[in-house]
């Protein structure tokens, strides 16, 4: 790192999976706006977050732009929709990063790459190293312990890059309440 110590922390959130429901293993892409579902508790959670406050990353692999399935234009309904959603329940994302491409085009923001999350740090003056990333998937883990921060890993996925493991986001928002107070107070 040059110049200056970057001090701000932030929370890097995976997209399907963490924000909003999976799409179904069948389709593998949210495609339409109207099948953006937000996660059981994640408004809360979000809303913890901008109340400490600490700025949220969206990042998100869509691959379904590469192969045809979904225009750019497209993922911006989708991501307007996002937005609408969490607005409603009083919460907010401060940005979004996607990745477009496909396994071919040898990208380095394609997660398990770290790509998006230094360019975000880069972009908002963020330290990857007092940030957490929270993802439901190996690579997530991978792409945020690459970028130097640390993992939380949601749901029933395996991966030896993640920090901590939680079922759901209802015990995500637990731990954060203890964890996060508690710095606070420091
Ligand atoms: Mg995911």
């Amino acid at each position: 790192m040059t110049g200056p110590e970057r001090s701000r922390a932030a929370i890097f959130l995976d997209r399907d999976g963490v924000i909003n429901q999976p799409p179904p293993p069948e389709e593998r892409y949210i495609t339409r706006p109207e099948d953006f579902h937000l996660m059981p508790g994640i408004a809360d959670l979000i809303r913890f977050f901008n109340d400490l406050p600490l700025p949220l990353i969206v990042i998100t692999n869509q691959k379904c732009v590469a192969i045809g399935r979904l225009s750019p234009e497209g993922l911006e309904a989708i991501h307007a929709r996002m937005h609408a959603l969490l607005a409603a329940k009083g919460a907010h994302v401060d940005a979004v990063y996607h990745c477009p491409h496909d396994e071919t085009a040898q990208c380095d923001c394609r997660k398990p790459k770290p790509g998006m999350i230094l360019r975000a740090a880069r972009e908002y003056d963020l330290n990857p190293s007092s940030s957490w990333l929270i993802g439901d998937q190996p690579r997530d883990c991978a792409a945020g312990k690459a970028a130097g921060c640390r993992t939380l890993l949601l749901g029933d996925e395996i991966c030896p890059d993640a920090d901590l493991k939680k079922a759901d986001i209802f015990e995500v928002q637990a731990w954060a309440e203890k964890f996060f107070r508690k710095k606070q107070e420091r």
